[in-house]
């Protein structure tokens, strides 16, 4: 069972040479993967490597079915035209079941990381024990690959990626999701799952997913751009939770908990969280904690209160009593995340969740961080762009960029 990866920990298994070719194949398998060589030529002029050691990686690769030669690629150069190389997306499946307090959502990718089909399935937790809701949440999976799917193909399955709201506790043994699912999830059945089916099992963080597709959507976006590094990421719904992408990878810490901005303290006498803390962010920025602000707001003004954050967008603009409550909300955004900056260093925001509140609501943070001091004055803040398949794609691309190996 992996997690994320706490630290890069070296299992000393095979010898330094193992190593070293692990590491030659799988550069050239990603340079494959990601479209950047196109042929064994281009890869000898990216790797400090000889012609005849790539070409025998190169046959591992097409051996082990990962990558397919295809006819001849198009060159105006003379000489022997080479063999053109590409990924061959349908030698694995990626499944992944991303959980929440509704239920399931299971995806299935290729190894190129396109979705190929995806269903939901719905569960309440509400009442049930951590392994009750284990044991439901496993029961939905079985069905949803045994009975739902049409495509999943049980001898092609390279791993199964849980998505999980909430936080692995290594001191616990658990999933702490009580917040997102109202119950914690002990980790002994999800072994025992894994035992069953015979594959790996890859949990993560589902703001974690979220954050590691934006990075890999970012990177895409403008492949003449440096590869993006550094990033926080804040997912605005029920709650607030957040992940940290430091050196292109997510950052979770020796505890396995950094990157918890929500639980950054904005009034140290303000409300309870269930953290055991008082006056977190996430006490006060959260989609019904805005919403719940602005219509209070609103009845103190003597105005309709909004019915939605939808709602309170809209009427923002001419309203001013609601436009005061949606930039103290900003504001409250704005005082955590200077502490987040000024902790990590980092200056690239990207929020989710809410997103119908516009470019106003991300302009007021904006002020409101600008205001502060010189230390932030490097700011990129944004909405997040990966779409509504980033938790099933950032953990299919998080496995295979960061902890698949080709030689095992
Ligand atoms: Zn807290």
């Amino acid at each position: 069972m992996k997690y994320i990866p706490l630290e890069k920990t070296d299992t000393g298994r095979g010898g330094y040479q193992q190593k070293v070719k692990e590491a030659n194949i799988k550069r050239i398998f990603d340079l494959v993967r990601f479209g950047k060589c196109k042929s064994r030529a281009e890869i000898v002029r990216n790797m400090d490597l000889s012609a005849t050691s790539v070409s025998v990686l190169v046959e591992e690769l097409a051996g082990r079915g990962l990558v397919a030669e295809v006819g001849p690629t198009q060159t105006s150069l003379p000489g022997r035209r080479p063999i053109s190389l590409r990924l061959n997306s349908e030698a694995h499946q990626i499944v992944v079941f991303a959980l929440s307090r509704h239920g399931v959502r299971y995806t299935l990718l290729n190894l190129d990381c396109e979705v190929l089909e995806s269903r939901t399935a719905a569960l309440e937790t509400d009442g049930m024990t951590g392994e009750e809701a284990a044991a439901a949440f496993i029961r939905l999976f079985d069905q949803l690959l045994k009975r739902r799917s049409r495509l999943y193909d049980p001898r092609r399955a390279l791993v199964i990626g849980i998505s999980v709201p909430g936080l692995y506790l290594n001191s616990c043994g658990l999933f702490y999701n009580r917040t997102a699912l109202g119950v914690s999830l002990p980790e002994g059945p999800f072994v025992e799952y894994q035992r069953r089916v015979g594959l790996p099992l890859y949990m993560l963080n589902d703001t974690r997913c979220m954050a590691y597709a934006e990075k890999r959507f970012l990177d895409a976006a403008d492949p003449e751009a440096p590869e993006v590094e550094n990033l926080i990421y804040m997912n605005i719904n029920k709650s607030l939770s957040c992940a940290v992408i430091t050196r292109g990878d997510l950052y979770a810490g020796p505890f396995n908990i950094a990157g918890q901005i929500g639980h950054t303290t904005i009034d140290f006498n303000g409300r309870p969280c269930h953290c055991g803390s008082r006056g977190c962010l996430a006490r006060y920025v959260n989609r019904d904690a805005i919403l719940e602000d602005a219509q209070q707001a609103a009845a103190a003004a003597g105005v309709q209160p909004p019915e939605s954050l939808e709602a309170l967008a809209q009427r923002c603009a001419d309203e001013p009593a609601l436009r005061d409550a949606l930039r103290s909300s900003a504001r409250m955004l704005a005082a955590g995340l200077y502490s987040a900056m000024c902790g990590t260093g980092l200056r690239r925001i990207v929020i989710t969740g809410v997103e119908c509140l516009g470019e106003a609501f991300l302009e007021m943070v904006r002020e409101a961080l600008l205001e502060r001091s010189l230390l932030v004055r490097t700011l990129d803040l944004s909405y997040a762009q990966a779409g509504p398949d980033a938790q099933a794609l950032g953990l299919a691309q998080h496995y295979l960029d960061k902890v698949f190996t080709v030689t095992g």
